[in-house]
């Protein structure tokens, strides 16, 4: 049996052996290493890591996170994906509670008053419950996101989660990434379109003004700007 120790040692081994690695080349060790045993992770912004990972194994798991609070094209970019991915299996992890049972328990708008709490409660918690299904997990996160984001290995241990965390596209320009969408005719949230460039919750997504950080959108006007997904 593998055990956890196990793991995190094939996660520094294939940190180093896959530290150049294409998104292709780290998507079939993924698939090789542990067959069904990983989940890919998507907020339904676009479908390109999807796209990615079938090409490798058409029957993957995909992790999302439904907070109750997404945009209706959100959920709508989601059924599409199913869609044109009829082997994937989507995955909802949702809170234990609705939101209307947090917000009798804590109150309306609890994004407002404080996001921290809101995100551990409807995001962080349901993710690590969910994670702890799989050995592995597979995101969408690139280093250009942010700041915070400019390190991103493309395989690591994520010692939060407890499993192995595989970054395929982490050294991904942005122009990369939207030459593959134009390239490969990839479903994107119809929201992108309009000006919405980091979509997340409804509450707290704004558009994002021509030449702005894509994600000065998120929770504009407070100080956080990651949900601690991705810490
Ligand atoms: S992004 Fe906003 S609405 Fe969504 S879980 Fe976080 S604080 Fe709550």
């Amino acid at each position: 049996m593998t055990t956890t120790a196990d793991y995190k040692t094939l996660a520094e081994r294939a940190s180093a052996e896959l530290a150049n690695a294409t998104a292709e080349e780290a998507l079939r060790w993924t698939a090789e290493t542990f067959g069904d045993d990983f989940i890919v992770a998507s907020n339904m912004q676009d479908a390109v890591l999807v796209d990615l990972v079938t090409k490798v194994k058409s029957d993957v798991d995909v992790l999302f996170l439904e907070t109750g609070y997404h945009f209706a094209e959100t959920i709508g970019t989601r059924d599409a994906v199913a869609t044109v991915y009829p082997d994937i299996r989507i995955v909802n992890a949702q809170a234990d509670q609705s939101v209307a049972e947090q917000d009798a328990e804590y109150g309306p708008k609890l994004h407002e008053r404080d996001p921290g709490l809101c995100c551990n409660l409807r995001k962080v918690v349901p993710l690590r419950k969910t994670l702890a299904n799989y050995s592995a997990w597979v995101t969408g996160v690139r280093r250009v996101d942010a700041p915070t984001r400019a390190n991103t290995p493309i395989v690591t241990w994520d010692d939060r989660n407890g499993l192995v965390k595989i970054n395929p596209i982490a050294p991904w320009t942005d122009d990369e990434f939207n030459d593959y969408i134009a390239e490969h005719g990839i479903l994107q949230n119809p929201l992108v379109s309009i000006g919405y460039l980091s979509i997340g919750c409804a509450p707290c997504t704004a558009k994002v003004e021509p030449g702005q950080d894509p994600r000065s959108g998120r929770w504009a006007g407070q100080s956080k700007t990651e949900c601690g997904l991705h810490g």
